[in-house]
């Protein structure tokens, strides 16, 4: 088996270009509103993981698929300039790049459709045939935006390899118990985890009640996050709540992405998990503090300097 890096992380995921239509107001269906303000920004929790874990100082592979089309040439340049490992990043020839569409209103209110696109087709062969790659990690780091059978697959090959599988179990759907005995450390936030347990999740109270619930259906170790109110950590026997940083949110878009990305670079290096959630932490509160997903990630030196503070 090749040498494990120290800081080496795998990523398998999503990777999307957000259309973002400023507008008025939300259109209603069959209405025409003038007078938009068009954006595109990179986007998708597995291309915003990855680079969250390149700026945060990791050595980052990126496994995932893309369309053969001009979004897909943006994404893998995007790629390459965060100094990612795209070698395992295929071109699908007969699905486009994934796509969401987005409207926001001036006061706020959104409206979103996702077109998984090439994403939906990242497949149990894709991920085995990066086999050598995940088996040479550090960290394997896989979130819920691509085929679960393509999520089950990866965390059969990190767990039989024995490296560390994180599971961010975004968006919220339901998992066997099969998949979560794979997994080291599972990181949903109040609405996943409320999702998983069938139980609402609110506090540091019910956080504890659910990734406790969780542990015991496989899960070794649990961090719930809780926005503003930083996260429950549960590992092993323990559980403690990690206060986050006390920021002027303007836009929380890909916090969990920051959070999870800047997390599995952590642990990589061998961090005690406490330590590696006040990194997370910190990465995730910079990025609130600034709008857009993947134009608002810090780098290691950023986070560092939030640390100190
Ligand atoms: P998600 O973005 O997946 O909904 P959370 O809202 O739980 O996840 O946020 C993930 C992490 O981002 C939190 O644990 C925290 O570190 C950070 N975070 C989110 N919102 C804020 C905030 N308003 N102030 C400071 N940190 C925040």
């Amino acid at each position: 088996m090749a040498r494990r890096k120290r800081n080496s992380v795998v990523v398998v995921g999503s990777s999307n270009t957000d259309m973002i239509l400023r507008v008025a107001r939300v259109p209603r269906p069959g209405e025409t509103l003038l007078g938009g303000l068009f954006s595109t920004a990179p986007g998708g929790k597995g291309a915003n993981q990855a680079v969250a874990a390149a700026r945060a100082g990791g050595s980052v592979a990126f496994v995932a698929r893309l369309g053969s089309d001009s979004l897909g040439d943006d994404a893998l340049a995007g790629f390459m300039r965060e100094g990612i490992n795209i070698s395992h990043v295929v071109r699908d020839p007969s699905r486009p790049s994934g796509v969401a569409l987005i409207f926001v209103g001036d006061d706020g209110e959104n409206s979103i459709g996702v077109a998984g696109g090439a994403n939906q087709r990242l497949s149990p062969r894709d991920v085995a045939a990066a086999g050598r790659l995940i088996a040479g990690a550090r960290v394997l780091l896989l979130q819920l935006e691509t085929p679960l059978a393509t999520v089950e697959a990866a965390a059969d090959i990190g767990d039989r390899a024995g490296i560390e599988v994180i599971l961010n179990p975004a968006p919220a759907q339901s998992l066997p118990d099969s998949l979560l005995r794979k997994i080291a450390l599972l990181t949903p936030n109040e609405t996943e985890a409320s999702m998983l347990t069938g139980t609402r999740v609110t506090d540091v109270a019910s956080a504890t009640r659910a990734a406790r619930a969780l542990q015991r259906r496989g899960a070794r170790n649990v961090i719930v996050t809780l926005g503003a109110n930083g996260a429950l950590v549960a590992s092993g026997d323990e559980a403690s709540w990690v206060p986050g940083f006390k920021v002027k949110a303007v836009d929380t878009t890909a916090a969990g992405d920051v959070f999870n990305g800047a997390l599995a670079v952590r642990l990589a290096e061998g961090c005690p998990i406490i330590d590696a959630v006040r990194f997370a932490h910190a990465a995730a509160a910079i990025s609130v503090t600034r709008s857009g997903a993947q134009p608002s990630i810090p780098t290691r030196s950023e986070i560092n300097a939030r640390l100190r503070r």
